[in-house]
């Protein structure tokens, strides 16, 4: 399915009665197209009387450009929600999914029979399920060690790449193509050299 906003909101009211309590404030809801993402917790980050750092303006955003199964939407919905929870509450995790995150996400998988996890990301699959044609120039890599990969640059870095590979001591060989083949659409393109290994 691919959820509304309607269905979005319908559901965070609901696990928001059941599973937090009714403590979470209303968020603005918003459709995505994201491709790298599933879900996303947008926030503010304001000044409060005291001069403390408060977070604020909430908007949940849930990306519809894969069609997914409802278990898979709910799930992240829920994870969006465990964000809110512990940001509304103005606390401080050790990192994005630090400890608090993990404990409740837990508790919530075990109590209520969910699947949440850590990932925001589609999956492989998912991304692969993407079949629009686009132009990709991807370099094939060879290691001295024999390790094999891929580099896909952002296109404003595909000189800069060719440049760095071409005098790079690790690099035994590296080849490069220009493909429209949707099967390197799921490789997110950077602008740094990132080795994909590949078989
Ligand atoms: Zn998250």
């Amino acid at each position: 399915m691919r959820p509304t906003i309607e269905y979005v909101k319908t559901r965070f009211d609901e696990f928001n009665r059941t599973i937090f309590g009714g403590r979470l404030p209303k968020v603005t809801i918003r459709l995505s197209r994201a491709r790298s993402f599933l879900g996303q917790l947008a926030y503010k980050k304001v000044r409060g009387r005291g001069g403390q750092v408060c977070f604020d303006g909430f908007t949940l955003k849930i990306s519809v450009l894969i069609d997914r199964d409802q278990e898979i939407i709910d799930d992240t919905i829920l994870h969006e929600m465990i964000h809110l929870e512990i940001l509304y509450g103005q606390k401080h995790d050790t990192s994005a999914h630090g400890i608090i995150f993990r404990e409740r996400m837990a508790q919530i998988n075990r109590e209520y029979g969910r699947h949440i996890s850590i990932s925001h990301k589609a999956t492989a699959t998912e991304q692969a399920s993407d079949t629009r044609s686009r132009v990709h120039v991807i370099g094939r890599v060879t290691l001295h060690d024999g390790t094999r990969g891929i580099l896909v640059p952002a296109h404003t870095r595909i000189n800069t790449f060719r440049a760095m590979m071409a005098r790079h001591p690790q690099v035994a060989s590296i080849e490069w193509i220009t493909t429209t083949d949707p099967s390197y659409n799921r490789y997110p393109r950077t602008l740094t050299p990132k080795l994909y290994k590949t078989p």
